[in-house]
């Protein structure tokens, strides 16, 4: 691995005239994804599909460029087919992997590149929505003084994702819910007919979520992280054996804005929560403040942590992204927490991340999950030196 002495510099994607032009594509290779199955189109194409092939079609003509997708299933054969790196579009180098498409072959599903674009952009009405219902429970929440309502509200539908039933039935009569009750109603849909298999629902052991059935046999989990791991564990299996039965998954922004980051936050969450010195440990708060940031996490001495984690494939979105942790409830220190095999599947995550590093955010610690589980077991055992800024800083963080 190389070393990356070099002092980080801000590079503006603005200068890129692709960056625009895949914002418009990536969003409506979403939006196409939302109202129909990606390898069954017909006409007429929505408008901002056909705005985005209109667009890209303009921007190939003015370079001269004759091979280019001219109809809204070129685009998306493009988009399965042909990696970004080959698309001819004036983008930034931290902008994508190697080999990295917008849409799944296998699955034909957007990719996590393709959804890191799209917050990236967050000019769609679904991008919109994970905000709005947030915002809302926490309002809903805040009312009643909540706080542990609203923590309630997002553990569900981090470890809730998919239900039954009878198991929405019980959380209509959860006295924590209660002030989110109907905004409830709005986050769960009845899951697709395309993820039955001979009558009966899957879940991923691993995600939660519910697994889409491959006409191979094999199950493909939507989670980009889970993929990597490998081959999906099968979780629970769910049929729906009357017609009062029916199986309810989270809307798609919830479970990618949501529940998929959430998984992170709740395994470190559960790691840390293993930690002891002696018969000591860690006091550790999800989501405090009303989800000011992810955990507070309060060593016996006092010292307080906060820890925003986020489970970003492209670090180059992510240092564009990245700002500090909000001040409230306080707190001794605070860093950004990535999942270190996000960091192992990258060749290059932490330099690319500093290199692309937003400027009010120069001073945000940067580790892996791996590395604050360490310095939390050291601190909890004594070690008062350990220092967030010294291991996730410019100088301290290395990509070994
Ligand atoms: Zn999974």
């Amino acid at each position: 691995m190389p070393a990356t002495a070099t002092v980080p510099r801000f590079s503006d994607w603005g200068a890129y005239s692709g960056v625009l032009l895949l914002h418009t594509i990536a969003s409506a290779v979403i939006r196409l994804a939302d109202i129909r199955s990606l390898d069954a189109f017909t006409l007429p194409y929505p408008a901002e599909a056909q705005r985005a092939v209109d667009r890209l079609v303009l921007s190939c003509l003015l370079r001269g460029i004759d091979e280019m997708p001219r109809s809204v299933p070129d685009l998306l054969a493009w988009c399965h087919t042909r990696p970004l790196e080959d698309w001819p579009l004036d983008l930034p180098p931290d902008a994508f992997g190697p080999d990295d498409l917008l849409v799944d072959p296998v699955a034909k599903v957007p990719t996590q590149l393709c959804h890191e674009w799209w917050i990236h952009s967050r000019d769609s009405a679904a991008a919109q929505f994970d905000r709005d219902v947030v915002r809302t429970a926490m309002r809903l929440c805040q009312q009643v003084s909540s706080p542990e309502s609203y923590t309630a509200f997002r553990r569900l539908l981090v470890e809730k994702p998919v239900l039954t039933s009878a198991e929405k039935f019980e959380i209509s009569t959860d006295l924590y819910l209660d002030p989110v009750t109907e905004l409830l109603e709005r986050c769960y849909e009845a899951a697709p007919v395309s993820h039955r298999r001979d009558g009966v629902y899957t879940t991923c052991g691993r995600c939660l979520t519910l697994l889409l059935p491959l006409p191979d046999g094999d199950w493909w989990c939507e989670r980009d992280a889970c993929r990597r791991r490998g081959p999906a564990p099968t979780g629970r299996v769910l049929a729906e054996e009357t017609d009062a039965e029916v199986v309810y998954q989270l809307v798609r922004p919830l479970r990618q804005f949501v529940t998929g980051p959430g998984r992170a936050e709740v395994d470190l969450e559960a790691r840390l929560g293993t930690l002891r010195a002696g018969t000591v440990r860690l006091d550790v708060a999800m989501w405090p403040g009303f989800d000011a940031y992810d955990l507070r996490i309060t060593f016996p001495d006092g010292h307080v942590w906060a820890i925003d984690v986020k489970d970003w494939r492209h670090p180059g979105l992510l240092g564009r992204a990245a700002k500090v942790v909000p001040a409230q409830p306080p707190y001794d220190e605070s860093c950004w927490v990535v999942p270190q095999a996000q960091v192992d599947a990258h060749g290059d995550y932490l330099a690319t991340y500093r290199r692309n590093l937003a400027p009010e955010a120069q001073d945000l610690p940067l580790l892996t999950d791996r590395q604050l589980v360490d310095l939390a077991r050291a601190r909890l055992r004594g070690n008062t030196n350990v220092q967030l800024a010294t291991a996730g800083g410019r100088q301290g963080g290395s990509d070994a």
